[in-house]
């Protein structure tokens, strides 16, 4: 089957989350409270330049204020967190998100855990991961892992008591991911296998997925042989690979090979319109959901 029938369409998904988002937005505004957003880059990766652009331009579009802090390269980690305490404290700001990756000198751990939790909306300081891992409701959940449940549940993919095998244990994206769908919960209770680079047959966990979910960032990893015919495949991997006959020499693939999986998988996302979309919408959601909890809205 060569169809766009099978595709799991991210970017119209991602759409009617912002659209049921809108009144959410406009009910903050008419008590006298805009959502606020702030971005914090540090350096000049021109990757994190787009993500960030890309953001700013989603969060205006739904009448979100956002401001963008950019830190030079050489920053200390101590000026970073001098900055993150400022945003805390500011009231203006609901949400706040440092861009990753950071400079090397810079400790990841140490700035997740300088966001205040509840203006924490990318999810990953560490009360907030704990909570996802206890299945506590209250916390803020990482946008990709989020989005990524979003567009199965939204798919009407069954996760009760499915087999979900994820490619990759990052703290992004695999093990949120993990964390998630093996609660005793609506829209989880799978059984997860989580494989990295030390796992031993690789074909064989992911030939056996109901629910195969690539997020390692190696280019087109996911070939036709290693997934079960019908199975829904989720490529979350962004890799820019060298192309000479593309605009300045390179082009962005997932972490699967989509014209040779599309035809056997059951459900399949696009890359790019799968995913990413998805991480943004989520965002905004944690966003409007972070001013309201400060509204008293919730
Ligand atoms: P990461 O932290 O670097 O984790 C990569 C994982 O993949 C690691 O667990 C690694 O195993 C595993 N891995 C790498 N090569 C492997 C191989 N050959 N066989 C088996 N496992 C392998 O990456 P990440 O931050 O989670 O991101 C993963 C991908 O998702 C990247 O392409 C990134 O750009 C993309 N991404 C996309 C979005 C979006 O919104 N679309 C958001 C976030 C990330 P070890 O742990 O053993 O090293």
């Amino acid at each position: 089957m060569t169809s766009s029938t099978n595709l799991i369409d991210g970017r119209a998904i991602a759409a009617q989350l912002l659209a049921e988002l809108a009144p959410r937005v406009a009910a903050l505004k008419a008590r006298g409270v805009e959502p606020g957003l702030a971005f914090v880059r540090v350096g000049e990766d021109p990757a994190s330049k787009v993500y960030v652009g890309r953001k700013e331009k989603a969060c205006a579009e739904l009448g979100i204020r956002s401001e963008t802090h950019v830190l030079p390269e050489m920053a200390l980690e101590v000026e970073l967190l001098a900055l993150l305490q400022r945003l805390n404290a500011d009231a203006r700001w609901h949400g706040i998100l440092v861009q990753f990756p950071l400079p090397r000198h810079i400790r990841p751990a140490a700035v997740s855990a300088a966001v205040a939790p509840h203006k924490d909306v990318d999810g990953f300081h560490p009360l907030n991961m704990g909570r996802l891992l206890l299945g506590e409701p209250g916390g803020f959940e990482p946008c990709t892992p989020a989005g990524i449940r979003e567009l199965l549940v939204r798919s009407n993919v069954p996760l009760d008591g499915a087999e979900v095998v994820i490619l990759g244990r990052g703290n992004i994206v695999g093990k949120p991911l993990a964390a998630m769908l093996c609660q005793k919960a609506p829209h989880a209770n799978a059984t997860v296998t989580l494989c990295h680079s030390a796992t031993r047959d690789l074909k064989g966990h992911c030939r056996r997925a109901d629910v195969l979910v690539a997020a390692m960032g190696v280019p087109e990893f996911v070939k036709a042989d290693m997934v079960k015919p019908g199975a829904v495949v989720i490529d979350v991997g962004v890799n820019r690979v060298p192309d000479p006959a593309a605009r300045g020499g390179s082009r962005l693939v997932g972490d699967v090979n989509f014209a040779a999986v599309q035809p056997i998988a059951g459900k399949i996302t696009p890359n790019p319109g799968g995913v990413g979309p998805m991480t943004i919408a989520m965002l905004l959601r944690n966003t409007v959901r972070a001013a309201e909890l400060a509204a008293g809205l919730q």
